[in-house]
């Protein structure tokens, strides 16, 4: 059996007039992420890691920002698909490792249904899926709450 890492980072800018869905939760917020999709920034750095990991490119590549077919699109959606692209190349998750970088909103009413939504698309148990935030003590652009950024890692295994 082998092993494969991937890394994924992402960040959207916070606006007003929009929804906030992290990890493919929604949470209540004035604020939301600006962006083609619905700009889940956890699931677009879940998405960079997996497609990072298997050698199939980035989020960019998959689904360009100028391409009418995924404008509004949620981004459980995306995920779905890069997982099947991921299991094409012969790949099945072993965990991920997801962070927040936001001053706000805080994660902790959340972060159990967040950690739950996520492993149900992985197709993993809640265990297999790690959750953390931190702020940036106010510092740059997202201690500034001008966005959230997140990080992802994830492990596949070519089950072989
Ligand atoms: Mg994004």
């Amino acid at each position: 059996m082998s092993f494969r890492v991937g890394l994924g980072y992402d960040v959207h800018r916070l606006v007003v007039g929009r929804r906030l869905f992290l990890g493919g939760v929604e949470i209540p917020h004035p604020l939301g992420l600006e962006g083609h999709s619905d700009a889940d920034v956890l699931l677009h750095a879940l998405g960079d890691a997996l497609l990072g990991a298997a050698s199939l490119g980035d989020l960019g590549q998959h689904f360009p920002p100028g391409d009418p077919r995924w404008k509004g699109v949620r981004s459980t959606e995306l995920l779905e698909h890069i997982l099947e692209l991921v299991g094409k190349a012969g790949f099945r998750v072993v965990n991920a490792d997801l962070t927040l970088l936001a001053e706000e909103p805080r994660l902790g009413p959340y972060r159990d249904a967040i950690r739950e939504k996520v492993a149900a698309l992985l197709g993993l148990p809640p265990s297999s899926v790690g959750l953390k935030a931190t702020t940036q003590e106010g510092l740059g652009f997202l201690g500034r709450r001008e966005g959230i950024a997140a990080l992802a890692v994830v492990l596949l295994s070519d089950g072989g």
